[in-house]
């Protein structure tokens, strides 16, 4: 996430939709089946159990289109059949008059982050097991909202507690999405993710890896890899307290060959790098180098958009965490300006075609409200469809995972969600929740 925001950007007091919420149609029931997680449970004892779920109707984000009374048959931990007869003498979850879908997927968020942590810095205030107890509340919350997978952008300071989270998911110990975690990012001296405004004489922990050349990059993938990263982050820009006020320029913290370097070493080890980037000269070397997704972007031009689109790569917007409602108190004139620009750069991007994925910074914010990026997806001009295809098929490409999540189809996992309604009419909302055990 973006730290070093202006005092104030997360939030400390809204918690999930209020009230107030805006819109016009509330889906009122996001529904999470126990599917994946009983099935890793249950798959490690004994033959894979077969369940037969049905339901009004199902959303198919690939066609884009609405499947009337759907059969979906799952066995273990993996969708069998759509449509036949299902297996006689099956469980059966019948939910009515739901739409189902696939589960979502949130391409940027942080699982060992809490909103309190935008205060005062974790690395100097929270044990590691403290953060990592915090890590299995916000994995539930999260799995409860109806995110089936997260790729998570560094553990901020938490070391490889990210690593141990992912694991203990998948293997059922603690209930949480499919974690994609890339453990700690690579920032540079001064730049992004330092303890600012330190007494210097005191050595204290970094939360993210300086690495002052290229050298120092390559090693610490190394080290990432044999610790368990999937994916490398890197600090291709810094972060707000680096922006020019005046000209909303960008801190760009890499060099065109040092992301060459870094994505060259990522992909020795068949890993992806996403790079945290507003905009500018640091955006540009890492669209040029070759990573495979650009973080937050509130500030690409034109030019680099069509650049994005010719060479594939992919963007997360992270709309939420630089929203007021997200957790700035006071809005300043300043992030009115980086909102502003976030919500053109953001319907540029859709008029050039670049590739949209949902991710949203959560943990900056409250964990098991990343559904309000949908509204604002639709608020900057994206269909609720386009929107839920950011969040399962195309993320399920950008994680090279599309024979896998993302879709309901036969082989998947089974990953499933129902709401209320036609999530095509508004954007997913959350409104209360619960999680079938079956
Ligand atoms: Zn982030």
């Amino acid at each position: 996430m973006p730290s070093g925001l202006p005092r104030g950007i997360s939030d400390r007091s809204r918690r999930g939709w209020g009230p107030g919420a805006s819109g016009t149609k509330m889906i009122r029931n996001l529904l999470l089946l126990g599917a994946v997680l009983l099935s890793l449970t249950t798959a490690v004892a004994q033959a894979p159990r077969t369940v037969v779920v049905r339901a009004a109707r199902m959303l198919d984000p690939v066609a884009g289109r609405i499947v009337p009374n759907p059969v979906v048959v799952v066995s273990g931990d993996r969708i069998q059949s759509v449509g036949g007869n299902p297996p006689a003498g099956a469980a059966t979850i019948d939910l009515g008059d739901l739409t189902l879908l696939p589960g979502l997927v949130d391409a940027h968020t942080h699982n060992l982050l809490q909103p309190d942590d935008e205060v005062t810095p974790p690395i100097l205030t929270k044990s590691q097991a403290y953060r990592a107890i915090e890590g299995v509340a916000a994995a539930r919350k999260n799995l409860d909202a109806g995110f089936t997978t997260m790729r998570d952008l560094d553990s901020e300071g938490a070391g490889f507690a990210d690593v141990a989270l992912r694991d203990a998911i998948s293997k059922g110990v603690v209930p949480g999405p499919r974690l994609l975690v890339a453990t700690y990012a690579l920032t540079i001296t001064a730049g992004h993710m330092n303890n600012a405004g330190f007494n210097p004489d005191i050595a204290l922990p970094e939360p993210a890896t300086l690495t002052d050349s290229r050298d120092a990059m390559i090693a610490e993938i190394r080290r990432e890899v044999k610790y368990g990263a999937d994916w490398i982050k890197l600090y291709a820009t810094g972060t707000l307290r680096h922006v020019n006020r005046e000209t909303l320029e960008p801190l760009a913290q890499v060099s065109l060959d040092e992301v060459k370097a870094v994505v060259a070493e990522a992909a020795r080890w068949r890993k992806d790098v996403a790079a945290h980037a507003y905009g500018g000269a640091g955006a540009r070397n890492a669209v040029e180098g070759g990573v495979r997704s650009i973080e937050h972007g509130w500030i690409l031009d034109e030019d680099l958009l069509k650049l994005m689109v010719q060479k594939g790569t992919y963007w997360c917007p992270t709309l939420s965490v630089f929203r007021p409602e997200a957790g700035l108190e006071t809005p300043t004139e300043f992030s009115r300006r980086v909102v502003e620009s976030h919500k053109r750069t953001f319907q540029n991007a859709m008029k050039l075609g670049v590739k949209i994925v949902f991710g949203t910074d959560v943990g900056a914010f409250p964990h098991g409200t990343s559904n309000r990026e949908f509204s604002y997806m639709v608020e900057y001009g994206m269909s609720p469809l386009e929107a839920i295809r950011s969040a399962t098929v195309r993320a399920a490409e950008l994680l090279r995972m599309d024979k896998e999540i993302g879709s309901i189809a036969p082989g998947r996992f089974a990953d499933l969600i129902a709401v209320q309604g036609d999530p095509q009419e508004s954007p997913i909302r959350d409104e209360g929740r619960r999680r079938l055990q079956t």
